[in-house]
């Protein structure tokens, strides 16, 4: 038997996870070790390693998780802007094999509040930190 990905065991609720939102084909949740503060990922439910092997209905409904991550993202972030990255293999970086969309929201060098800033040395995800955001963005 094929072993499950980490993103499906987090999608079933086997591994936790900070959800930030989902729908029937897709899940989204902070990534645990995040580039910027709300740095969240997207995954298909379907189990896929590479966009091109997703249905057409799983690819389609996939950028509309991510419009719908951006836009509970830009109410706590107040921002319009993204970096939104999908890397499509393992050579071209991806090291969970599992479709997932990074989608960071991006904000002017100053006006992030201390709260939400990760420890910079620590190595140790600040779970505390994530779940009051995960909590926070399911309500916007
Ligand atoms: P990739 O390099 O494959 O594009 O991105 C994988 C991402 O998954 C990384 O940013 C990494 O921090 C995140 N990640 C790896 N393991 C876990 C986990 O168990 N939980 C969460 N929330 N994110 C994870």
């Amino acid at each position: 038997m094929v072993e499950s990905t980490l993103f499906t065991k987090i999608i079933r609720g086997e591994i936790p996870s900070s959800k930030v939102a989902e729908g029937e084909e897709w899940y989204a949740f902070l990534d645990i070790n995040p580039h910027r503060p709300g740095h969240t990922l997207v995954v298909p439910k379907e189990e896929a390693q590479r966009i091109s092997e997703l249905s057409d209905e799983s690819r389609r409904a996939l950028l509309d998780g991510v419009i719908e991550v951006q836009r509970r993202l830009s109410v706590e972030f107040e921002t319009t802007d993204f970096t939104v990255n999908l890397n499509d293999g393992p050579l071209a970086g991806q090291e969970v094999p599992h479709v997932h969309f990074h989608v960071i929201p991006r904000v002017a060098e100053g006006t992030r509040r201390p709260m939400w800033t990760q420890k910079k040395d620590s190595a140790e995800p600040d779970f505390a930190i994530l779940a009051a955001l995960a909590e926070r963005l399911q309500t916007h």
